[in-house]
């Protein structure tokens, strides 16, 4: 997956070290639209297409995720790592009925720790492996980690955002 058709996002595993100011850039702005009033935010527009309150949850629970994965790979040698279940939260943590301005100030909180374990890589912790389950199961290195992470950022935020508009 060098580009994603949905998004246009471009793998470049050169921007690597800048994912972590990618990522909080990008939860700011998802953050600053789950914050604006006056909106339907929790209601889905199609039955199988997410809301933007439960995107705001998934990408949340993304970057959380991302972090231990990050954090796992520094001290065991090429983790294979567990789907997250991005599904089945929906319902076991109750996304749509969450609060927005608390997912909001979540999902800040979540990329500024995430961020913090990324810039503490240094050349070698850049270039530990994992085995990655999505899109295929697959050997990569944590530069693709972070890129994909910044890509699941911008691909939401489009999500919302076409919702939104
Ligand atoms: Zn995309």
């Amino acid at each position: 997956m060098d580009r994603c058709d949905g998004c246009g996002f471009v793998y470049d595993l050169g921007l690597a070290t800048d994912a972590g100011a990618d990522i909080v850039r990008g939860v700011e702005e998802l953050a600053a639209l789950l914050r604006r009033g006056g909106i339907d935010l929790a209601t889905r527009v199609e039955p199988d297409q997410w809301s933007p309150l439960e995107y705001g949850c998934h990408l949340r629970d993304v970057l959380v995720v991302q972090r231990e994965r990050v954090l796992e790979a520094r001290r065991t040698d090429r983790p294979a790592f567990t789907p997250m279940g991005r599904d089945e939260r929906v319902d076991h943590d109750g996304y749509a009925d969450q609060v927005a301005d608390d997912v909001a100030r979540q999902l800040v909180d979540a990329g500024m720790l995430l961020a913090n374990v990324l810039a503490r890589l240094g050349p070698d912790g850049w270039e530990r492996t994992v085995v990655y389950n999505f899109p295929a199961r697959t050997e990569r290195s944590m530069r693709w980690v972070a890129v994909h992470t910044v890509h699941e950022v911008r691909h939401h935020l489009q999500d919302v955002r076409s919702q939104l508009a």
